[in-house]
């Protein structure tokens, strides 16, 4: 069947069914295509099931240190992992038929479940389905990149995907990479009881960050037990009967490691390489991400590309803000511009890292004169009330420009208190409004004014 339609889109990620509503709303036809679960990867594999797991690994961790804080609690702390995947499971659920029967029942909306391919600029096939449209969104995401590994084909692996189906305890979980999802599922699986090694082939975890954040990272997780393997320049992989091995050196004698369990978590691919983008004359560059413009155009007019699938940010906020800036381009005649952004994520370990913008190294880098402050975690008294003082908070300032230009908060509520820092930034405000403002105690953030009045030179 032929279908002719004002808008496509491929993918119901983060940007796809919000700007189906969008159009939708200004009336257009659209059509929308997913191939496998509605909501993309935040909701079926990625922050929603993680950050839910993350939660439970949290009880298990308050749970074992109840005496800390006076609390006295009888028997073994257990964790039943049947009962954590499935209220994991209830939550995505929840996401994922949600964001289903809304774009179901939305007006000017036709939603085909398939594999949608390019079959020229203005054409996109699903099955036996040919649609056509003259704007065509690609918000198709990413998966795991799966590491050209000496003997992967011989062993079984699990990815974050597959990570979503174990409802039992691994005796050992050996994980290859050192970054974000990784460390994420390092800590948890160390709360739930599996004896865990982050094998990482940089000198340092969460090679992106600054050194000092690096560190105080892979403290966290030392002090929790967790075994670091780091310059593991050259590895592979075998089956040993019951356990995985990794060899994590090419040099003789190197350590090994035994697991009875492997997650492979180097990094993400983006889901453009089965799209017919051929024929679509739409570019990629050497690793699959499709090339766009500062407004999300990708080199053929009338196609856009949003989300993982553009390299630019791999993160479910950064794919709802490409949302926002294409509709308010097409819709609202605005021209909002993917540069006007600033870097912000977190790091869901507990604590967890909240950044903004640049890095000391970033800073250093690009020759900016600077001032920095530094206030460790345990000079902050939320943080000790809490008995959390693991981490530290740091702030960069341009020191002519007097603008905030980067922060890192690790510790408890550093995905939130982060938040406050980068709305100055977005304001452009000099760094002495925040520094002026009152903040309620007690709090994380009423320690940030506090440590903007120590800034020093950054040498
Ligand atoms: C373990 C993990 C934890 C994460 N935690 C966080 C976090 O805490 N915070 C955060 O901000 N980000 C997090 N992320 C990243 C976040 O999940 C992604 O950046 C976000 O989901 C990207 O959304 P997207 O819109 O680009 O596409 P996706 O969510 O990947 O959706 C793309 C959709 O397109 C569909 N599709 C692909 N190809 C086709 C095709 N040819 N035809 C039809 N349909 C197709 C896919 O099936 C999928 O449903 C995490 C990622 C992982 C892996």
């Amino acid at each position: 069947m032929a279908g002719k339609y004002d808008a496509i889109i491929i993918g119901t990620g983060q940007a796809g069914p919000s700007l189906a509503g969008r159009l939708t709303q200004a009336g257009m036809k659209i059509a929308i295509i997913e191939r496998k679960s509605f909501g993309g990867t935040c909701v079926n594999t990625g922050c929603i099931p993680t950050k839910t797991l993350v939660a439970s690994a949290e009880a298990a961790y308050m749970a074992r240190r109840a005496q800390d804080f006076g609390v006295t609690v009888s028997g073994d702390i257990r964790v039943d992992m049947k009962k954590v995947k499935a209220r994991k499971d209830a939550i995505s659920e929840q996401s994922r038929t949600g964001i289903e029967s809304w774009l179901k029942s939305m007006d000017g909306c036709t939603v085909y479940e398939g594999h949608a391919r390019f079959e020229s600029p203005r054409q996109v096939r699903v099955g036996e389905d040919l649609l056509s449209a003259d704007r065509i969104f690609i918000n198709t995401g990413g998966r795991a990149l799966i590491p050209d590994m000496p003997g992967l084909d011989s062993v079984d692996y699990l990815t974050n995907s597959s990570m979503m189906n174990v409802d039992f305890l691994p005796r050992h979980l050996a994980i290859v990479g050192g970054s974000y999802v990784s460390l994420e599922f390092a800590q948890m699986y160390r709360r739930f009881g599996s004896e865990v090694t982050v094998i990482e082939k940089g000198a340092r975890l969460a090679g992106r960050e600054d050194e000092d954040v690096s560190d105080a990272i892979r403290e966290i997780l030392l002090a929790e037990g967790v075994h670091v393997r780091l310059d593991a320049e050259c590895m592979s992989v075998a089956q040993d009967q019951e356990d995985v091995v990794v060899q994590t050196s090419c040099s003789n004698g190197a350590p090994e490691v035994r697991a009875s369990h492997l997650l492979l978590a180097v990094g993400r691919r983006p889901n453009t390489d089965d799209l017919g983008l051929e024929t679509s004359g739409v570019s990629v560059d050497s690793r699959g991400f499709i090339q766009f413009d500062e407004a999300l155009r990708t080199s053929v007019p009338g196609i856009w590309a949003l989300g993982d699938c553009n390299g630019r940010g791999a993160f479910t906020h950064t794919s709802y803000n490409d949302f926002e800036i294409v509709a308010a381009n097409i819709l609202g005649g605005e021209s909002r511009s993917v540069a006007d952004r600033i870097p912000a994520y977190a790091m869901y370990i507990d604590p967890p890292l909240g950044r903004a913008g640049l890095t000391e190294a970033d800073t250093r880098r690009q020759g900016i004169a600077a001032l920095v402050a530094k206030r460790p975690m345990t000079r902050v008294s939320r943080a000790v009330e809490k008995g959390r003082e693991q981490g530290f908070m740091k702030i960069l300032v341009g020191a002519e420009t007097k603008r905030i230009l980067g922060a890192a908060v690790l510790g408890i509520g550093g995905d939130e208190v982060i938040h406050g820092i980068l709305d100055i930034m977005y304001a452009g405000a000099p760094y002495t409004v925040l520094q002026k403002a009152m903040h309620i105690h007690p709090t994380v953030s009423e320690l940030v004014p506090t440590m903007l009045g120590e800034l020093a030179p950054l040498e």
